[in-house]
C-alpha cells in the first residue's frame, strides 16, 4: 500500500510536463471530463490536469495509456496512491481505474452490496 500522502511527492509529480499533443489526445479520449468525478471541464470553469494513473513514483509512464484527465481536486487527493484502505472491510483496495472499470459496474456493485433499489 502507498504510504501517506506526500506533498513534495504530489508536485513532482504535478511538476512533470506532458506534452500538448498527448494532453490534447487524453482530453479528447476522456471527453474533457474529470475520469474520477465526472465533473466537466467546461463546468469546472479551469483547465483539467493529466493524472498519470499508475504514479510516476511508482514507475508510471507518460503514455495515453496511463494517463487521464482529472480535476486538480480528484488528482491531489488522489495523489501518487493506487490503493487504499476500505474502512468498511478493513482491507487494502485498489483506486478506481479509470481506463479499465467504468463508474456504473462500481456504482451498481455498492448498490446491491448495500441493499438499494432503483
Ligand atoms: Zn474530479
Amino acid at each position: 500500500m502507498a504510504g501517506p500522502f506526500s506533498f513534495a511527492t504530489a508536485v513532482d509529480v504535478m511538476s512533470e510536463p506532458i506534452p500538448g499533443k498527448l494532453r490534447a489526445q487524453v482530453a479528447q479520449r476522456d471527453r474533457h471530463r474529470c475520469c474520477y468525478c465526472l465533473t466537466t471541464e467546461a463546468n469546472s470553469g479551469v483547465a483539467m490536469t493529466c493524472d498519470h494513473i499508475q504514479p510516476v513514483s511508482q514507475g508510471g509512464l507518460t503514455t495515453l495509456e496511463n494517463l487521464c484527465l482529472a480535476c486538480s481536486a480528484c488528482n491531489i487527493f488522489k495523489s501518487n496512491t493506487t490503493e487504499v484502505l476500505d474502512l468498511v472491510s478493513g482491507k487494502t483496495v485498489a483506486l478506481f481505474h479509470p481506463l479499465q472499470q467504468v463508474w456504473s459496474d462500481i456504482l451498481c456493485g455498492v448498490r446491491i452490496k448495500l441493499g438499494w433499489k432503483g
